[in-house]
């Protein structure tokens, strides 16, 4: 599978950039998850990557193949990227059993495909069932209905289940009829005999043509595989549809038509008809957005599993910011057409680069609390919090402000800087810190001016601790137990911070409390730049 790469790809719509200069590298085999606000760009990226839309400049790479590049004017269509679409959208043909559904795209393959010995290959398949006849013949027997009579449709689809082959090889395996054999050993050691003949053959005719087969029977010359432009047989067909619906648990609704599945079910068709033909790279535009809860959560744990087992890159467009952490291995989180960060998803929720970051990923949201003050001769910040709180922020490591602040400031200038690109085009949906209180101040008090000594310390809902103890004394303003953890939002002074406690702990509105920072992990991001200074630890003077 290929890792993709976009160098400086671009998409505007006149003044508008809907994505603008994104730089990336996806990974082989990665789960990237591009997430971000309604409106952000992420559908535009990914069908800028899929071939659906044409950047305005920049170039894309997939594998070793540039399939855009606007310099050199190539731009490869989205049928010949070898990629797969699974869209919310899904539209599965109402008129066509399951099967058919997933089918139907595979008949119509004409590619160079492997030159295959279909008669070995299927020799070789029912010998891998004969090596253990008996649970073979035990396997058909409990299809067994009632009076001893053979469910034939079921026992297929258990060797099918089984075995991972095609309907074709199923049936060929029921005909030896193990499960009425005396001695099922015999029978299949008689079996055997036949089709290790098939194989002998084979190999025989493949070596006068100076061939031989890999252990799928296809042909090769020399170590390569040889191809010819053909359509998939029928065998092949079948085989692929089985083994796609086994993947996505489908196989016993073959038969059935969309109308009389449900919409989890249906979402699994459509993902088995997306994998049948095994794109190398496969995109997902929020495909589980119509689901109800419990089927998302039940279908994100088995986009995980298949990602592993397909092996196929994915990418996958969501502004469910709990969806994109479960199942990534890195998230390019976007806002206005640019790319925020770029990294793994606890990498993002821990480190975020900037306020916007820090606000936009974790449920409840990050704490920001302003702080006013100066870095002092050993490192530390020595800052006035929420107007009123003297505190020290203690850097994990050390840090030079007054260098950082030139590099955010060289950035600022030549318009890499977060602000400044956004001010360029998209100027009405700049984003405002959100910091909490008791009463929202007046509007003029809110355009405050920041210098080079007002900051942001960002802090989890789970770093916050509440008790007896604690240099803070807060009152309890609301409290929303789900069961598993508490939310707990707190009042201090004017402003309004919430924690997360893990079990349910009942504080009662109006409790006053004692709080605290734990750990290392708060963040202190510079006002005037947006942007993260430093992690470290809070300490109350
Ligand atoms: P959502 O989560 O709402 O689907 P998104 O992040 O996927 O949003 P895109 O669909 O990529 O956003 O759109 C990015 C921006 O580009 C939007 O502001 C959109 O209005 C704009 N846009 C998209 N297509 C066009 C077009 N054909 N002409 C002009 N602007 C467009």
């Amino acid at each position: 599978m290929p890792a993709i790469e976009l160098s400086h790809v671009t998409k505007n719509w006149g003044k508008f950039y809907a994505v603008d200069d994104l730089n990336m590298l996806i990974e082989d085999h990665a789960f990237v998850t591009l997430l971000g606000p309604s409106g952000c760009g992420k559908t535009t990226t990914l069908r800028m990557i899929a071939g659906l839309e044409t950047p305005s400049s920049g170039r894309i790479t997939i594998g070793d193949k540039v399939v855009f590049d606007s310099e050199a004017g190539i731009n490869v269509p989205p049928n010949k990227r070898k990629v797969g679409f699974l869209f919310q959208n899904y539209a599965l043909w109402p008129n066509m059993t399951v099967y058919d559904n997933i089918a139907f795209g595979l008949k119509n393959i004409k590619e160079a495909l492997p030159r295959v010995h279909a008669e070995a290959r299927q020799a070789s398949e029912m010998l891998k069932a004969l090596e253990k006849p008996e649970e073979l013949a035990q396997l058909v027997k409990d299809c067994q209905g009632e009076g001893g009579k053979l469910d034939k449709k079921r026992a297929l689809l258990h060797l099918i289940d089984r075995y991972g082959i095609s309907t074709f090889t199923a049936e060929k395996l029921l005909a030896y009829k193990l499960d009425q054999a005396a001695d099922p050993a015999t029978t299949a050691a008689d079996a055997r005999k036949s089709l290790e003949a098939v194989l002998d053959e084979a190999e025989k005719s493949a070596k006068a043509q100076g061939l031989s087969f890999n252990a799928d029977y296809e042909y090769l010359r020399d170590g390569v595989t040889q191809t010819e432009v053909r359509r998939l047989t029928k065998e092949e067909v079948d085989r692929t549809v089985r083994q796609v619906g086994r993947v996505v648990k489908i196989g016993m609704f073959m038969d059935r038509y969309p109308a009389e599945l449900s919409g989890g079910q249906q979402q699994r068709v459509a993902i088995a008809r997306t994998l049948a033909p095994k794109p190398q790279v496969l995109f997902m535009d929020e495909p589980l957005s119509n689901l109800d809860a419990k089927l998302r959560l039940e279908m994100r744990s088995e986009l995980q599993r298949l990602h592993l087992q397909t092996g196929a890159t994915f990418i996958y467009v969501t502004h469910d910011q709990l969806e994109a952490m479960t199942l990534a291995t890195k998230i390019c989180l976007l806002d206005n057409g640019t790319l925020q960060q770029y990294a793994a998803p606890l990498e993002i929720y821990k480190r975020p680069v900037n306020t916007f970051v820090a606000d936009f990923v974790g449920n409840p949201s990050i704490n920001f609390l302003p702080a006013r003050g100066t870095q002092d001769g050993e490192g530390t910040f020595q800052l006035t919090v929420m107007d009123h709180y003297a505190m020290r922020f203690v850097p994990e490591s050390a840090l030079d402000q007054a260098a950082l602040f030139q590099e955010f400031k060289a950035d600022q200038a030549a318009g890499r800087d977060r602000q400044a690109q956004l001010k360029k085009e998209n100027a009405d949906q700049l984003f405002e810190v959100p910091v909490a209180r008791v009463q929202a101040p007046l509007l003029e008090d809110d355009k405050k001016a920041y210098d080079n000594q007002d900051f942001w310390i960002g802090i989890r809902p789970e770093n916050l601790t509440i008790g007896d103890e604690g240099p803070l004394e807060a009152e309890v303003y609301s409290v929303m137990p789900t069961g598993m953890e508490t939310t707990v939002k707190l009042r201090v002074g004017d402003f309004l911070l919430t924690a997360v406690i893990f079990g349910s702990i009942l504080y009662q509105i109006g409790d006053k409390v004692r709080l605290g920072f734990k750990g290392q992990q708060a963040v202190l991001f510079s006002s005037l730049y947006g942007r993260t200074l430093c992690l470290g630890k809070v300490e109350v003077e």
